[in-house]
């Protein structure tokens, strides 16, 4: 059997069982079976790194709460598909490629990460009874798909995370997406700056492929997703640099997540270091109604004056960050709110939308105290045929 590098080494060591968090106090020895449900259903894994990072004397530290299983993922209420992915891959025809705009193609890779976090989005993807199905089987059949559409100008490789393949296969995947002239961007989707620094600080081989493959032209983004500012490390900032001298561009997308990120100083603390590390802060996303992620929604309201509140003095390079709901019809930009005869109305523009006549399009609804999402704002047309292109 192969050796295992520096990065898989530490990988292995990752605390993967709940009788380790009732170890640690996390959990209550009642608790434990439930627990045990929970990560049958969606697993937990945490690396050695990111346990190092974490106040295990707080039940209630944030990164432990992004991580580690909680009882209140019981309630199973929300979707497993609030984006219409389903959808997406039925247009490609192909397993594990998506394609919600026309210049974007969408690839799932693997169905690992280096941790779960509990709100994501994609956890049926890790379901063991699913685990694989909607995973990428023939490269040669995406590959067909994409050259045989010139509009797909940038492939996103995404979560599972694509990280978690070691870099021999990496190199051979990403050479073959290179050689079709038309795709300018590969955009990897990852978290493994959060997770695992190590991954990219031991392997120089990885960032000599990284290098390779970004020219000029044609470049490599790593879409980051940092959450709160504890994230941010010594060992990241120096995996950055590495990745950055290797002609890597470097953004982020967060979360509005509650007991994480829902004050304005973490958040503007989160915003400004990401800027200053070169880092850019590009979108944070309202939290979907996933199941099992209930207890981390914040109703809009909040997250709009949060939102307002935490970018207020920001120098221009930290207030890139759009406030995004990554909606089925498309990606929402919310603009801000403002009184109206006594009531508070959202404003919002489609930054993205799968029917095109929708981009660009400016709408305001009154913001009632318990909208949490698009849909549930007093008027808003949720006739699929118009979210439809
Ligand atoms: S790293 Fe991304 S894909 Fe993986 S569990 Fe977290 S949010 Fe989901």
């Amino acid at each position: 059997m192969a050796e295992l590098s520096k990065w898989q080494v530490e990988l292995k060591n990752s605390i993967r069982k709940p009788a380790d968090l009732l170890a640690r106090g996390m959990i209550r020895e009642s608790e434990l079976a439930a627990i045990e449900k929970i990560h049958e259903y969606f697993p937990f894994s945490i690396t050695p790194y990111y346990a190092g990072l974490i106040n295990w004397d707080n039940p209630n530290d944030p990164l432990l709460r992004i991580v580690a299983p909680s009882i209140d993922e019981q309630d199973r209420s929300g979707s497993l598909d609030v984006s219409g992915e389903a959808e997406n891959t039925q247009n490609t025809g192909e397993e594990g490629t998506q394609m919600k705009y026309p210049s974007t193609v969408l690839m799932l890779p693997i169905p690992v990460c280096f941790a779960y976090c509990r709100f994501c989005f994609r956890k049926r993807l890790f379901n063991p009874e699913v685990k694989g199905e909607e995973i990428l089987k023939n490269l040669g059949d995406a590959l067909s798909f994409i050259k045989d559409h010139p509009s797909v100008n940038n492939i996103l490789l995404t979560g599972g995370d694509p990280l978690m393949i070691k870099t021999s296969m990496l190199r051979k995947f990403l050479r073959e997406i290179r050689k079709v002239p038309h795709v300018k961007i590969i955009r990897f989707g990852t978290r493994v700056l959060t997770f695992l620094p190590s991954r990219i600080t031991s392997d120089p081989e990885l960032l000599d492929l990284l290098k390779e493959i970004s020219e000029h032209d044609k470049r490599v983004y790593f879409v980051n997703h940092f959450n709160h500012p504890n994230e941010l490390t010594e060992e990241v900032g120096k995996a950055s640099d590495s990745l950055i001298k290797s002609g890597v561009i470097l953004a982020n997308q967060s979360v509005f997540l509650r007991g994480v990120n829902d004050s304005p100083e973490i958040l503007r603390d989160l915003f400004n270091k990401l800027a200053a590390w070169g880092i850019t802060p590009y979108y944070i996303f309202q939290c979907k109604f996933i199941k099992g992620s209930g207890h981390f929604r914040i109703p809009l309201i909040e997250s709009c004056d949060l939102f307002d509140d935490a970018t207020r003095g920001l120098n221009g390079l930290a207030k890139r960050v759009k406030f995004i709901m990554a909606h089925f019809s498309g990606k929402i930009e919310v603009l801000g709110t403002e009184m109206r005869s006594g009531e508070r109305w959202i404003f919002l523009k489609y930054h993205q939308a799968r029917n095109e006549a929708l981009i660009g399009k400016v709408l305001s609804f009154p913001l009632p105290e318990q909208a949490y999402w698009f849909d549930d704002l007093p008027g808003v047309n949720t006739d699929p045929r118009l979210q439809r292109s």
